[in-house]
């Protein structure tokens, strides 16, 4: 389709600037410190970084899953690296990061879906970094519970984990997952004690308003508080393509109808990305 081809004015983005920018560049460069801000190349790092925010992955680049919507590789995954707590903590030192947002690949792979590393890297952060506050952005872990204690027990101040698109386009965007077994994951955290969950779904994927709806009815049914929404990008040529631009005036929208519906923060607009303003979402 010709007609989306083109990117509307409202997605163009400028280069970041700023002076804790420009610091934080230089660090990561020297360092050769591994941020999703910058692998993916995200339109928001002059923002984020400004403010102390940063997003780390963890368990390699090779994911076992193949979502139609990510630019993330599929494959055999590396081997554990049982130091990366460490250097996952130590980055965050050395960046001086205020509030971190660790995701990871999904490893159904491992015996433990990674969940190890995931609590030893939390760990190692808050023993390095004692004042930096935490957003573990992770996988479903199947929906085993005592794989997802693993995760409560180290009590990052917000747990997120993503539906990415409403029930209906479930299976085509991300096709090892499912969407109630999403929601149930949601569920669980926060009658866990998770202070803040948290979840972001992208649109332009071909879904109507009326599924987008429902599908914040039903992330408000699991007691979600934050939830974001933001624009689809195709990653490359081969991933699932853009079906619609959606305007600036219904992002807004959805912001005010989320905010109505009782959730404690909606960030939404084009350029929003899960961990977008992460840092106000411990509030
Ligand atoms: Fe990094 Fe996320 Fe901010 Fe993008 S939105 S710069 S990935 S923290
Ligand atoms: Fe990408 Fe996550 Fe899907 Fe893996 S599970 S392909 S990292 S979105």
């Amino acid at each position: 389709n010709g007609l989306l081809t083109q990117k509307p004015k409202w997605l163009r983005v400028k280069l970041p600037t700023g002076q804790k920018y420009t610091e934080l560049r230089g660090l990561v460069d020297k360092y050769k410190l591994n941020t999703i801000c910058t692998s993916g190349s995200c339109p928001n790092m002059g923002e984020c970084w400004g403010e102390g925010t940063a997003t780390f992955m963890i368990l390699g680049n090779v994911c076992t899953r193949s979502c139609g919507f990510c630019g993330v590789k599929t494959g055999r995954p590396e081997t554990v690296d049982w130091d990366e707590p460490e250097k996952v903590a130590r980055s965050i030192k050395i960046m001086n990061i205020k509030h971190a947002v660790i995701t990871s690949v999904d490893r159904d792979d491992l015996k433990d879906m990674g969940s190890i590393i995931w609590a030893e890297t939390v760990k190692a952060i808050r023993r390095m970094n004692p004042t930096t506050t935490l957003e573990t952005l992770i996988p479903d872990f199947q929906g085993v519970e005592r794989i997802i204690d693993r995760i409560v027990g180290v009590s990052p101040e917000v747990v997120s984990h993503n539906m990415e698109t409403v029930k209906r386009l479930t299976r085509e965007v991300r096709i090892q997952a499912k969407y109630e077994r999403s929601l149930e994951v949601l569920r669980y955290l926060k009658a866990s004690g998770i202070n803040r969950t948290k979840s972001g779904i992208m649109l332009g994927l071909g879904e109507t308003e009326a599924e987008v709806l429902q599908t914040m009815e039903d992330l408000r049914n699991v007691n979600l508080d934050v939830l974001t929404i933001g624009q689809y990008l195709q990653p490359s040529k081969k991933h699932l393509p853009v079906k619609e631009f959606i305007t600036p005036d219904q992002f807004k929208k959805y912001e005010e109808i989320g905010l109505e519906m009782g959730f404690r923060h909606v960030e939404s607009g084009a350029l929003v990305r899960s961990s977008y303003k992460a840092q106000k979402h411990i509030l």
